[in-house]
């Protein structure tokens, strides 16, 4: 049993060996990615279904690492945020975002994901600020998209942040609805302007009637809080005619549109979709 309990505790050590190794040689190669320019924003379009038209784009960042070609953030992101990289990267975004939404994208609206080691950053709030300014972009075509886990840590400084910005008239969505620590508290205490019902939700649509009943539900919800609500990984026609009849405001997903980069993301003038 003892010599067991050794190969065992041997295993263990050599793939934790793996795994920090693998972490450390991102996290290097991170180093060098801003100044490289090896960050790129890809842009996803949101359909606003009352008007038929694409009225905002979600920045979702890919790295073009220069051996292993396009990571994925679901891949960098967390070792960025453990290393405090996440920092200079986040201030990249925000103002790659809002420069391609000035010189690219008239009067659409634009969200940029905030992670939670960013947004508990005491520079925050002046962070954005600042690249709204330098801009020149109106701050109430710039939403941030939260998470609830942001909101759990330091509830009172994160609705005095969330408000203090609000008041600069930028926009604030709930981003992955529905999975985490969703509490409906957080519905009435923080100031959203718009609720993303998460992916997962549309995906298991098609075989689950439960989940029919809780779109329906938060839909309604949304709605009597004067939030918009809108719907992720719509994937299909009838995703659409779904989501549509239950009165979602906005729609994204690939079905609508897969992520792009800029020179490839051509703004839509209403109304050019027949719904
Ligand atoms: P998210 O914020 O929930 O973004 C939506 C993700 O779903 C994106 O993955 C998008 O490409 C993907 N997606 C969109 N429509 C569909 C669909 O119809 N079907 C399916 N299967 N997937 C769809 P992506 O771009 O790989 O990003 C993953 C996550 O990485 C994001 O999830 C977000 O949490 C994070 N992330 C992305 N960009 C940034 C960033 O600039 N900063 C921070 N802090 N996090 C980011
Ligand atoms: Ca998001
Ligand atoms: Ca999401
Ligand atoms: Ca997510």
């Amino acid at each position: 049993a003892k010599s067991n309990g050794r190969a065992t505790y041997c295993m263990f050590q050599e793939g934790m060996g793996d795994a920090v190794r693998q972490r450390r040689l991102l996290e290097e190669d991170l180093h060098d990615a801003i100044s490289e320019q090896q960050f790129e924003l890809y842009y996803q379009p949101r359909l606003d279904l009352a008007s038929g038209s694409i009225t905002s784009y979600e920045a979702l960042i890919r790295w073009n690492h220069p051996e292993r070609g396009i990571i994925s953030p679901a891949e960098f992101i967390p070792v960025a945020e453990s290393s405090g990289q996440i920092i200079p990267i986040g201030k990249w975004v925000l103002h790659t975002a809002l420069n391609d939404a000035r010189e690219h994208l008239p009067d659409a609206r634009i969200s940029v994901n905030v992670s939670p080691v960013q947004f508990r950053d005491n520079d925050f709030a002046d962070e954005v600020r600042r690249s709204i300014e330098d801009s020149g972009v109106p701050a109430k075509r710039l939403e941030l998209e939260i998470t609830e886990n942001l909101l759990i840590e330091d509830d009172a400084r994160a609705l005095s942040i969330l408000t203090s910005l609000k008041q600069t008239g930028v926009k604030i969505a709930l981003d992955d609805f529905g999975v985490g620590y969703s509490s409906l508290g957080y519905l009435s205490r923080f100031p959203f302007d718009t609720i993303k019902i998460d992916r997962s939700f549309i995906k298991d649509r098609g075989y689950n009637t439960n989940t029919h009943a809780i779109i329906d539900t938060v839909v309604r919800l949304g709605k009597a809080l004067n939030m918009t609500i809108v719907a992720e990984g719509v994937e299909d026609m009838a995703n659409l005619l779904f989501l549509k009849a239950s009165g979602c405001d906005e729609l994204q997903g690939y079905f609508i549109g897969k992520p792009k980069p800029i020179a490839t993301t051509v703004r839509r003038v209403a109304p050019d979709i027949a719904l």
